[in-house]
């Protein structure tokens, strides 16, 4: 994953904080003859018992180790087209409608052949869940300190996500859901973004912050822009970036609190239940330019990227990111077990009409 416009925008979070403690009392004063009335007693809803089936956190992990098998997937390289066939093979076992989407990255360093991968359960359902995450690794380890021009294996950026998304796609296989049909969207060179303008080593030292942005997230750029069927929509979507590594934590994204927040409390709130509060923090975690951030400016489907954010500012990645410890031994099956059991408590609860 991209970078984080941490410290600036969190002086806007407070600013935003601090007006709505203002507008409580301003809204409470303009009503001063209402009367609340004492609430009645009720019984509880009975809430809906959904069986949700268990994820297999055992399986997930070997579809870590499968992707890191290949070696970096670099737009453009062997490896990388190698990776492809396997996921959309591996989309076609478990009974997916698979469109592979090729497209040109035009990256800040080039042009580069990428595809984004989509495998779609029951195409033909109208009321539909988006999953996404992204499946190429970074082309360089810049925050390493030796091979920094040699690219990463990506276990945890890239890799983890595609394979909670691949574990999931095998329980709906084993499990059907009636009602909702389900979009497994793998973005391509999502992470071949400049990171090294601050420093003065970067041809886009000159850009704007908005050309930068733009240099990340190039598949989900491409699908927004053509969905890989016209008129794409769905209730909602799910990131999953950076979700497999020992140290996980999960702070509330920035840009999904500001644009999905309800979804966002219903995620956090179902970790909370399962048991998995102290890793699902009830914090702030900054704003992090992800493929959800193009998915909700193209089609307007409100988006939460759960990511790891472990630090304060200005690291907030774990100290694996983009360098060449993002490998198998960063993963901790529990991690990819605890995410995999949450989005699959969502997806279940939603089939059922209980979210
Ligand atoms: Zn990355």
């Amino acid at each position: 994953m991209a970078f984080a416009s941490l410290i600036q925008n969190k002086r806007l979070w407070i600013v935003a904080l601090l007006l709505a403690a203002v507008a409580v009392p301003y809204v409470l004063r303009f009503f001063p003859g209402t009367v609340t009335p004492p609430p009645t007693p009720t019984e509880p809803e009975p809430r809906v018992q959904v069986n949700v089936p268990p994820f297999n956190a055992d399986s997930a992990f070997y579809f870590v180790e499968k992707q890191v098998s290949f070696g970096p997937r670099v737009p453009g390289t062997p490896a990388h087209q190698k990776c492809a066939a396997w996921l959309a093979g591996e989309f076609r076992r478990l009974g997916l409608d698979v469109v592979e989407q090729p497209f040109v990255a035009k990256t800040y360093f080039g042009p580069r052949d990428a595809v984004n991968i989509i495998g779609q359960y029951h195409p033909e359902r109208v009321n539909r869940v988006l999953l996404c995450a992204h499946w190429d690794s970074r082309h360089m380890a810049d925050k390493d300190s030796k091979d920094v021009d040699k690219a990463i294996l990506g276990a945890d950026d890239g890799g983890s996500g595609v394979a909670v998304l691949l574990e999931l796609a095998r329980m709906l296989q084993q499990h059907p859901i009636e009602g909702i049909g389900v979009d497994f969207v793998l973005f391509d060179a999502e992470d071949l973004g400049d990171d090294r303008s601050e420093t003065g080593q970067s041809v886009m030292m000159q850009a704007s912050n908005e050309q930068k942005t733009l240099t990340w997230c190039l598949g989900s750029q491409y699908w927004a822009r053509t969905p890989h069927r016209p008129g794409y929509t769905a209730q909602f979507g799910i990131l999953l970036d950076m979700v497999g590594a020992r140290g996980a934590l999960f702070p509330r994204e920035g840009y999904s609190a500001q644009n999905a927040p309800a979804l966002q409390n219903r995620i956090w709130a179902i970790a909370q239940e399962l048991g998995y509060g102290g890793f699902f923090v009830d914090r702030f975690g900054g704003f992090i330019t992800d493929d959800h951030v193009f998915v909700m400016r193209g089609l307007r489907i409100p988006m939460v990227n759960i990511i790891s954010i472990p630090n304060p500012p200005p690291a907030a990645f774990g100290a694996h990111h983009h360098t060449h410890q993002d490998n198998l031994d960063i993963i901790d099956r529990n991690v990819l077990g605890m995410v995999g059991h949450v989005v699959a408590t969502v997806l279940y609860r939603t089939a059922a009409g209980a979210l």
